[in-house]
């Protein structure tokens, strides 16, 4: 099972529930060997009857695992970022008019009709959460990660945002207003996050690798590497 087989299937872990999101977080950033969960094996047995009574076909499926694989990630919305750091005309159009300026780059549709592109800045820090369930800019983002859709996130994370974001090693000072914006089936959220200091000289395709998922969530800020440190 590859990398992006076994990520689509742990998307499927979450509706277990888990019990804090720094576990959801550790367990995500480890490749942990055990007895996949109840959920994971349900899903995996599902699949396999599905494929044997010919009602889906397996190219279907690794189609789908393929298009998140492949075309549907979080570098997407690095490379919007990325430009909008380096064009700030195209950085208007993108806060102004979200879909439009999206729709310049081809990405919308399903799970991204609607997008609000929210900008952090040296006195706001914003952070994107679902309350009531998991919504997320798929076209730009993938599919969420697991915390993101865990009911510790969704709860304290209007509750506590400065709390999460410390957890996730991210301490604003008390100036630094935070904005928590809370996603819909109509309308979701992307931050675009600060460029950090030291970038001026790289190019947009080497700014969007700097650019990471949580950073477009707001729970992390994009980092300008050591020095030394490869690109
Ligand atoms: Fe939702």
């Amino acid at each position: 099972m590859n990398t992006t087989r076994r990520d689509f299937l742990t998307v499927a872990v979450s509706a277990a529930g888990a019990t804090a999101t720094h576990d959801l977080a550790h367990a995500e950033a480890h490749d942990h060997q055990g007895v996949p969960s109840d959920v994971v094996l349900r899903v995996k047995s599902l699949e396999s009857l599905l494929v044997e009574k010919g009602l889906v076909d397996p190219a279907a499926l690794d189609a789908v695992v393929d298009a998140y694989e492949h075309k549907v990630g979080p570098r997407n919305g690095a490379r919007i970022i990325a430009h909008a750091w380096i064009d700030p005309a195209y950085k208007q159009r993108l806060l102004a008019n979200g879909p439009a300026a999206l729709a310049e780059f081809g990405y919308g549709g399903t799970h991204g009709e609607d997008t609000l592109v929210v900008e952090n800045t040296p006195r706001v820090h914003n952070l994107v959460v679902c309350t009531l369930c998991s919504c997320y800019p798929w076209p730009l983002l993938g599919l969420p990660p697991v915390w993101y859709k865990s009911a510790p996130y969704r709860s304290r994370a209007v509750i506590d945002p400065r709390g999460v974001l410390r957890e996730f090693g991210l301490a604003l000072a008390d100036d630094v207003e935070v904005r928590v914006w809370d996603s819909t089936a109509e309308l979701r959220y992307l931050v675009l996050p600060e460029r950090p200091a030291g970038s001026e000289q790289l190019s947009e395709e080497a700014l969007a690798a700097l650019i990471t998922r949580d950073a477009m969530i707001g729970v992390a800020k994009v980092a300008f590497p050591q020095k030394g440190a490869r690109l």
